[in-house]
């Protein structure tokens, strides 16, 4: 009796002609999660994936954990493999199976047999029906409902005979790589890991951009955006992380434009940085943690005002999110501890106290014309990015 793992996989198994590209994609990434974690075989079969750990020394709770961040997975089983088709083994592996999980316990339960081979001497309804029998002469605490049982007990005859009753949850969402590639704006906060994750979970290949203004923001402030790209690769397997020097070209815009345009000039500039940045790395979108009406900079006067100077798609997954939202799956992506660190980003030190709410585009644009040298300081600041590969 083996122990493996059944992964289940959802919308990727309706794609139809391109499935294999899905499937081949989710493969590797679970190949790659568990690569540190032990010895897995994979095996691609019928609409899911086994993983089978080829040594006994592996920490099930940890391969379990991997796991539940993959993105493509919608369910995973643990299950145990009988080599043997012979019935009266069947059973009192599916008897042993259930004593080590439910002894004692008082459960409803309803077995559920498929058999792949249509040769099997006994129907499905047959098979389910005898283990059933079996399961409740051996354990009394058992009784059976087939309507709303709270344990449903797979029974699968294949080439060997799978059985499982736990379904542990997975992300959903689509494999990592299988829809191209983005770059995300990641400051320290709250919603830009959220954002960024939340694209990820579609599929989307993510590196990050962050904008360092030192020494007005610290070494700390960094580190902690570094640290949210630690998370981050955590679901996406790799992150890579560009961090550009920003302090004197914000220096140059508080000295030259007005101060109640300032943010709104300093966010039209970075897209433009983003955006730079994002080509040469054939990323073909960006993606914010913007959300309409959250800041002076975020109503959609603002965003009509940054979002002019961008070529690139600009993603913002949050548009339409409440705080208290967003920090629930700030939470749950176990972003949030990190988010909440005290310290500085560099638009709290660079705002008016009365940043413009409404502003209007030919007159940021006018205000613009007064920064002379930005394109030289632009290209300056990207050859000065420093990255860094998580
Ligand atoms: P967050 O919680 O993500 O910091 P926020 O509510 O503080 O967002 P803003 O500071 O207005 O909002 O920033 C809006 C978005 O712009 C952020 O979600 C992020 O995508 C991007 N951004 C802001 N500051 C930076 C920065 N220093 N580096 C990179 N991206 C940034
Ligand atoms: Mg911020």
């Amino acid at each position: 009796m083996k122990k493996l793992f059944l992964i289940k996989y959802g919308e990727i198994a309706i794609k139809g002609k391109n499935r294999y590209l899905f499937e081949d994609a989710l493969l590797q990434n679970i190949k790659k999660s568990l690569r540190n974690i032990g010895d897995f075989k994979l095996i691609k079969e019928q609409g899911r994936i086994l993983v089978e750990p080829l040594k006994e020394n592996y920490d099930e709770e940890e391969v379990i954990g991997r796991l539940t961040k993959i993105f493509g997975i919608i369910g995973i089983c643990p299950v145990i493999k009988v080599d043997s088709l012979d019935f009266q083994q069947i059973q009192e592996h599916v008897l042993h199976y259930m004593k080590e999980i439910y002894q004692d316990k008082k459960i409803t339960f309803k077995v559920e047999a498929r058999r792949a081979d249509k040769s099997y001497p006994l129907t499905s309804p047959e098979i389910a029906r005898e283990v059933g029998a079996y399961l409740l002469q051996h354990m009394p605490t058992l009784s059976v409902d087939v309507h709303h049982p709270q344990v449903r007990v797979w029974i699968e005859i294949r080439n060997s005979v799978y059985v499982y009753s736990q379904v542990i949850p997975g992300l959903g969402g689509m494999p990592i790589g299988t829809s191209g590639k983005a770059m995300l704006l990641l400051s320290g906060g709250i919603d830009s890991p959220v954002a960024g994750w939340m694209v990820a979970k579609r599929g989307v290949a993510l590196e990050g951009i962050y904008f360092h203004s030192h020494p007005y923001t610290s070494d700390r402030a960094k580190e902690k955006v570094i640290e949210l790209g630690r998370k981050l690769a955590t679901y996406t397997g790799k992150f890579t992380l560009h961090i550009v020097p920003f302090t004197e070209i914000q220096l140059k815009i508080y000295e030259k434009c007005p101060h109640v345009q300032l943010t709104i000039i300093m966010r039209r500039i970075m897209m433009q940085i983003a955006e730079k940045i994002a080509k040469k790395q054939n990323a073909l979108a960006l993606i914010t943690g913007e959300s309409i009406g959250q800041v002076a900079s975020q109503t959609i006067q603002s965003l009509g005002v940054t979002n002019a100077v961008c070529t690139l798609p600009v993603f913002r997954p949050l548009i339409g999110f409440d705080k208290q939202d967003i920090i629930t799956i700030a939470e749950k992506i176990d972003t949030y501890e990190t988010s909440i660190l005290p310290y500085e980003d560099c638009c709290t030190i660079f705002v008016a106290k009365h940043p413009q709410t409404k502003p209007n585009l030919e007159s940021i644009e006018r205000s613009e014309k007064n920064l002379e040298n930005i394109d030289a300081m632009i290209e300056e600041a990207i050859a000065k990015t420093e990255v860094i590969f998580i």
